[in-house]
């Protein structure tokens, strides 16, 4: 039987041991195949080609039972359209041995039905509907398939319980022990990080935002510019004037001191 394998596998090996050409149009058949079997699969929920005027094709009826104070409605964070989401969410006695500390934990995330953002191509939920109305569930979801009493949202906004249940989650700030590049950090509590934030760190000897920001009235520098270059102002004149707020009088294009900050979001675009 050894024998009679390697044979085989002989056959379906190429020189240094890549596939034979035979190999992979096989392969290519059975992906080719593979694709058809999950269309026709696809297919048996479609009305029609529209995805959005098909059948109803949600399977099953089983909702959870929850009610409006189970419910967040809150904003996603995991890309830039940040849509408008309903968290139902469990007491975290409900699951304690999984929530390892947190205080709820997230059963499922939807579109927010109040929003146009994520009802489409359904009209929202109107405002003035209860949410004991609006986001308890009522079997729709389940069954209809489509957002008639919760929004739609993707793939990666429902991957967010995955992201608020990560072991790995950072959820207090982190600062760095020792030299940069070290790859040592050490949890404070907000207030710490907020404190070393606006007034410098001691602990790492690094500057505050109150000591460098710093804001010119775009306009205002363009003026005196344009008065250095016809002779009206002094390079020293002018250098005087906002060697405070300007990263550099030699070149005011760069803005003011403020410029050297950056924000990032909080998307998780990985
Ligand atoms: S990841 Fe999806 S649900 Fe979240 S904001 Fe982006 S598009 Fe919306």
């Amino acid at each position: 039987m050894e024998v009679q394998r390697k044979d085989e596998a002989q056959q379906g090996a190429g020189m240094f041991g890549t596939p034979s050409r035979r190999a992979v149009v096989g392969a290519g058949c059975a992906v080719a195949l593979g694709v058809v079997a999950t269309g026709t699969g696809l297919g048996a929920y479609m009305e029609n080609d529209d995805p959005l005027t098909d059948k109803p094709h949600g399977r099953g009826s089983a909702t959870g039972a929850y009610a409006a104070d189970d419910v967040i409605l809150s904003m996603c964070n995991n890309c830039n359209t940040y849509c408008t989401i309903k968290v139902r969410v469990a007491d975290a006695a409900d699951g304690a041995e999984a929530n390892e500390g947190a205080t709820a934990l997230v059963r499922k995330i939807a579109g927010n039905p109040y929003s146009p953002l994520n009802s489409q191509p359904y009209a929202p939920v109107p405002y003035e509907t209860r949410p004991e109305d609006a986001l308890s569930p009522d079997g729709g979801m389940a069954v209809a398939g489509r957002a008639t009493n919760g929004g739609m949202i993707c793939l990666k906004g429902q991957s967010g319980i995955q992201l608020a249940h990560d072991r790995f989650r950072i959820t207090k700030p982190l600062r760095r022990v020792g030299a940069r590049g070290g790859d040592e950090w050490e949890t404070v509590d907000w207030d710490t990080a907020l404190d070393e934030i606006v007034h410098g760190s001691p602990t790492l000897g690094t500057p505050g935002i109150a000591e460098w920001y710093a804001w010119a009235p775009k306009k205002q520098v363009e003026a005196d510019v344009t008065l250095v270059e016809s002779g009206a102002m002094t390079q020293g004149e002018f250098d005087a004037k906002w060697a405070d707020v300007l990263i550099d009088t030699k070149h005011p294009d760069l803005g003011p001191k403020s410029n050297v900050s950056d924000t990032f979001s909080s998307c998780d675009r990985t």
